[in-house]
């Protein structure tokens, strides 16, 4: 299938784009369209005009997205590098645009005095991809702090909805509706004129002991299981180091797979495969990614 794409938008899409670009795990076969929109307006235009069977995929910054070596069919809608108004709306309260990136949104608090909010600057990926996830770190998740969101449907139709529409645990959301995305969100913080940006560098810090910070990952490839830590139960399985092609487990933080190169999406699926199922047999307990895995093979 070829995606018609509606004339006034031939020149503003790139076919077969290589979505190895836009991934931090830098793999991954090609969008069949890949678009990113000037602003909103384009974006609800865009999507009205698309036929009704055309498959929608959003992507952020691709931080937390094993895409497959056949790439991703139909369309693509990139948010990074756009969508990424960010303004402080009251005393207490931010709207940010869905392509904000997550450390921007920290250190943007931290100068207009709001908190908690440091956590975000150690989350590599913009606030859409954080709230399709609950992303979160040392104890604070997006979700705390949404008031409400605005939304887009597949037909252009725009919503803004309250936080208590949506079903949020940890590392999942699930939306009162589907093929609905994120354009935005209202987040509200407390004022805490002594943040500063020394707590950001201390969590940074904190983070480059235990984690391979610089090497191509997704982060936690897995949730921690009720009770336990995912790094845990792979290292005591002895899986610190195993290789797919160029791919392993890193040996500073279990739970992350490592692209050392020219890895593969599809040896980075078999690895995720073998730490889930060794980490089964030998300790009973069942793994679930945390990275979202799509495409075709
Ligand atoms: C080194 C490293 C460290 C990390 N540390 C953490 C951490 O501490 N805590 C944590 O939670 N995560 C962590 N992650 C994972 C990742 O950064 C987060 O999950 C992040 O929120 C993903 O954002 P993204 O923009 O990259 O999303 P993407 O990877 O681009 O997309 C992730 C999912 O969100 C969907 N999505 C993206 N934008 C939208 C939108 N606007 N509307 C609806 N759906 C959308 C995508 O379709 C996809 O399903 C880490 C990743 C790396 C590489």
């Amino acid at each position: 299938m070829s995606v018609a794409v509606a004339a006034g938008f031939a020149e503003r899409v790139r076919r077969r784009e290589p979505l190895s670009r836009h991934t931090s795990w830098h793999v991954g076969g090609p969008a069949e369209v890949f678009f990113k929109p000037r602003d909103r307006a384009e974006l609800a235009a865009f999507l009205r005009a698309l036929p009704a069977d055309v498959p929608i995929h959003w992507i952020g910054l691709g931080s937390n997205l094993l895409v497959r070596d056949g790439g991703l069919p139909g369309v693509v809608i990139s948010t990074h590098g756009t969508l990424d108004a960010l303004e402080r709306s009251s005393d207490t309260t931010v709207r940010a645009e869905a392509g904000v990136a997550c450390a921007r949104l920290a250190r943007q608090c931290i100068k207009w005095g709001l908190g908690p909010a440091e956590f975000f600057a150690g989350i590599p990926g913009t606030l859409g991809g954080a709230l399709a996830m609950n992303a979160g770190a040392f104890g604070g998740e997006t979700w705390q702090h949404v008031r409400a969101v605005e939304t887009i449907d597949r037909h252009g139709e725009q919503r803004l909805r309250q936080a208590g529409e949506y079903r949020v645990g940890y590392r999942s959301v699930t939306a009162p509706a589907a093929e609905e995305w994120f354009v935005a969100a209202q987040l509200v913080f407390e004022q805490r004129p002594g943040a500063h940006a020394g707590e950001v560098q201390a969590l940074l810090a904190r983070r480059k002991e235990s984690q391979p910070i610089g090497a191509w990952s997704c982060g936690s490839v897995f949730t921690n299981p009720p009770g336990d830590h995912a790094a845990r139960l792979i290292e005591s399985a002895g899986l610190k180091g195993f290789r797919i092609g160029d791919a392993s487990v890193s040996q500073k933080h279990a739970n992350f797979i490592i692209n050392h190169g020219s890895a593969r999406a599809a040896d980075l699926e078999r690895l995720i495969e073998h730490v889930r199922t060794t980490v089964e047999r030998v300790h009973g307990v069942s793994l679930h990614p945390e990275v979202r895995i799509v495409g075709v093979p």
